[in-house]
Parts: structure tokens; sequence; C-alpha cells
């Protein structure tokens, strides 16, 4: 940040008197502009035995495969925001049933928190942003190609809950692994430690 978006003058980075952090506050009129952690909100449609997944056309990780979740709005609760990021993303329409994973990812200042949700009918097709939605069976997981250690956690996760017949609420920690470590495209480039 250089510039104060109260009144344009320039910012400095400093410890505002009574604080314990820098801030960026402005040389002028004094304001201090704290930033704080993105919500990423998100969900795993489900159809049966089947989940949805997206394909992204944007970058970070273009054409690999994702849940459905984006960064959350202002003014709206992060249920609904994670409907509409899936209504945005895949064009389908899902009832939130409750929320399945948090995960804190301190080094990029992001929250993940992604819903279990039920598709509400199969007319979903690819947004903008997506390149390709479709149903996955678990053997049909594209394991190599999910786009981010969450979601790779988030639907390992999934499945073992499947398989023990209950859905339990998990909480992690996403940290990024030593820059000696090998990474392979798409792999879980970050290590996640479980809080619960
Ligand atoms: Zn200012």
């Amino acid at each position: 940040m250089n510039f104060c978006s109260a009144c344009g003058d320039r910012v400095e980075l400093k410890v505002p008197t009574g604080d314990t952090l820098p801030r960026y506050v402005c040389t002028a009129c004094g304001t201090i502009h704290y930033e704080n952690p993105k919500m990423v909100v998100g969900c795993i449609p489900e159809w049966d035995n089947r989940i949805l997944l997206c394909r992204r056309a944007i970058e970070p990780r273009y054409g690999l495969w994702t849940v459905p979740a984006g960064f959350m709005e202002n003014g709206e609760t992060t249920a609904h925001g994670a409907q509409r990021e899936t209504l945005e993303e895949a064009n389908a329409r899902v009832e939130i049933l409750g929320l399945y994973a948090l995960f804190n990812i301190p080094h990029i200042n992001q929250v993940y928190m992604l819903f279990r949700a039920r598709l509400l009918d199969l007319d979903f097709f690819a947004g903008a942003e997506t390149l390709e939605t479709r149903l996955f069976g678990e053997t049909e997981i594209p394991w190599d190609e999910i786009a981010f250690a969450t979601v790779r956690r988030t639907l390992n996760l999934y499945f073992s809950d499947r398989r023990n017949g209950e859905y339990r609420f998990h909480m992690g920690t996403i940290e990024p692994l030593p820059k000696s470590a090998p990474v392979q495209q798409g792999s879980a480039a970050e290590r996640i430690q479980n809080e619960k």
C-alpha cells in the first residue's frame, strides 16, 4: 500500500500508539489502514454418492480441480457466500447442510470455511471462471490434479468420514513446506496439521 484510500496522500508503515503491530498510517489525515485475514467460503456439493468439482479457468492453478469456493463478500453470511460461489462457478443450486472443515492458512492470511451441501438439481454448467464441472465418485477423483492443499485435505477427510458412516467437523492449519522441498504440479505444497 502506497497511498491513503481516504485522502490520497502517502502512507507509512509504523506501529501506531497503543498498538503492537506495524500498520499503514496516512501521513496527512492519520487514518490507520488495518489489514486482516480474508475468508474463503465454499462447499462440497453432493448428489447421491458423488460430489461436484470445478476445473479452474483462472490462475492460480489453472486447469486443476477444486470445490466451488471463493472470497466472502461484505454483507453476506458464510453459508450464503458458499451458495453464491457455487452458483457463480458451477451454476449449481445447493442447500447448505453444515460446516464441515475450517483451515487456517496464516502464511497467506486466509481462513477457509467449507460446508457440506446438497445439490438441488443436475442443471449445473461451467461458469466464467470454470472450464468444466463434473460429478465424481470417490474412485474417480483426479487426486493428481487437485488445485489446493485445503481441497485435497478436505476431500480426503470427507471420503474417510463417509466410509466411517459419520461426517465430523474438522479444523486444521496449513503451513508452507520448507523451500527445499520438491513441489509437484497440483500437489499439496503445504503441510497440514490437524487440530481437531
Ligand atoms: Zn489520508
